[in-house]
């Protein structure tokens, strides 16, 4: 071999060997095509000092992407965090917030934060999104996406609702009753989806917050498909009280009244944080509750077609390594992610076709009905097994409306809401789709 050729082959093996050291240490250099689907963890109910958090939504993000989060929805009161915005230094620590202005100075220093005098007072400039999401972002590891709590009421009760990959803000439709208010806002959201060419997922929060929306509303508004079954505000009712059922009763209740009288679709059912408090584990903290989505990319729009697909789970610290429904076989089989020296109870939780559907209403003291959700027989989202173990599993025989399965770990969730709550995953329900109406 010529000795020119010797250093052209010699050359060629360090350049691609360069190439490939590169690639070792940036992770993928090139888009997968194709790629297997994987489970992204997600927060879809934020709040920062853009309404009424008490931290920076920097400091936000980066909270949820250093806990290994792939995607976060911020979804402030009525607007968007866009534009010019300016708070007096003293706001983050009437919220509660510890140090939070020096907190954030030494996150990111005084080049990044903003701040001036005005009036003799101190003042910090909340960021955009858009100015700080590259700031975050990591491509195929954390997202972020804008949102908006849109924040209504009917009949003096709260009504909110999240709307995610929003393009502009949208503000509260209103209505005369809790069910026209829930539709209207609904609505808002579709039209700007279709007029933005976008797809915007919006989901009913808190339903026991006030005790504002009832199994029935959450049953008769079709338009609505995803409603929070699990929220980790400690105020918000999750598990009722003796005149209001849990939100997973309401949520057994809705879906039989759908699938078995309405011959309608159910709703699936999500968990979220609904994080206002950063500092400590008081009031609504974060880290309680998310959603599990499996995806094949990490954009907004392949996390909402999977959460459609109903490719997903709620979690408050159960994790699963995969699940399965087989429309053929009927079965319906988990395989749960298992820590050390925990153990998992499945409980798969459904109704059958021709149950009790009789219903009669809550009463007071005077006998007078309370407006609440209707009392059904114990027909309506029956225990149908309970299975132990890592791999629980139930094979539907046809007969059922639907069947959907919670997981109870015997540990403790790591930022309980109530004393001694223990780790849950709720999964979305399955084999109702031959009840459904025919086109
Ligand atoms: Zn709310
Ligand atoms: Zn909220």
């Amino acid at each position: 071999m010529k000795w020119q050729l010797k250093i052209g082959v010699l050359v060629c093996l360090v350049a691609v060997l360069i190439c490939q050291r590169s690639a070792w240490l940036h992770g993928d250099e090139v888009v997968p095509p194709n790629p297997a689907p994987k489970w992204y963890k997600g927060n879809l109910h934020t709040h920062t000092l853009w309404s009424d958090g008490n931290d920076f939504p920097e400091m936000v993000a980066e909270w949820y992407r250093v806990k290994g989060y792939n995607f976060l929805a911020l979804s402030d009161h009525n607007l968007l965090s866009r534009g010019q915005k300016w708070i007096n230094d003293t706001l983050p620590s009437d919220r509660g917030a510890i140090a939070g202005v020096e907190r954030y100075l030494a996150r990111f220093g005084d080049q990044w934060v903003e701040m001036r005098e005005e009036d003799g007072r101190r003042q910090v400039r909340l960021k955009p999104l858009n100015e700080f999401r590259s700031l975050v972002e990591e491509r195929g590891k954390f997202i972020l996406m804008q949102a908006e709590e849109i924040t209504d009421s009917a009949e003096g009760k709260p009504v909110h609702i999240n709307a995610t990959n929003i393009r502009d803000v949208i503000n509260p439709q209103g209505g005369e009753t809790i069910r026209e208010t829930i539709r209207n806002n609904l609505n808002a959201v579709t039209s700007q989806s279709v007029q933005a060419g976008r797809p915007i997922l919006a989901h009913l929060n808190h339903p026991n917050f006030g005790f504002a929306v009832t199994a029935e509303d959450l049953a008769h508004v079709l338009e609505e498909r995803f409603f929070e079954v699990y929220n980790g505000h400690p105020s918000v009712g999750h598990r009722g009280d003796k005149h209001h059922p849990s939100t997973e009763v309401l949520w057994d209740i809705a879906n039989t009244i759908r699938v078995g009288q309405l011959k309608a679709r159910p709703l699936y059912g999500i968990a979220t944080d609904d994080s206002h408090n950063y500092f400590g584990d008081r009031d609504s903290s974060p880290g309680r509750g998310w959603v599990m989505v499996r995806a094949t990319h990490l954009t907004p729009e392949t996390i909402i077609q999977s959460l459609e697909a109903g490719d997903f789970y709620g979690s408050s610290g159960v994790q699963l390594r995969s699940f399965n429904y087989d429309p053929d076989s009927g079965e319906f089989s988990i395989e749960i992610d298992g820590q050390p020296g925990e153990t998992y109870v499945t409980e798969f939780i459904g109704t059958l076709v021709g149950y009790d559907a009789t219903s009669e209403p809550v009463l007071d003291e005077n006998g007078e009905p309370i407006a609440t959700t209707q009392r059904y027989s114990d027909d309506v989202g029956k225990i149908l097994a309970v299975v132990k173990g890592e791999k629980p599993s139930y094979r539907l025989s046809g007969n059922e409306l639907y069947v959907r399965a919670t997981v109870t770990s015997s540990a403790v969730a790591d930022n309980p809401f109530e004393p001694g709550q223990k780790q849950q995953a709720w999964l979305q329900p399955v084999g109702w789709k031959q009840h459904l109406a025919k086109p």
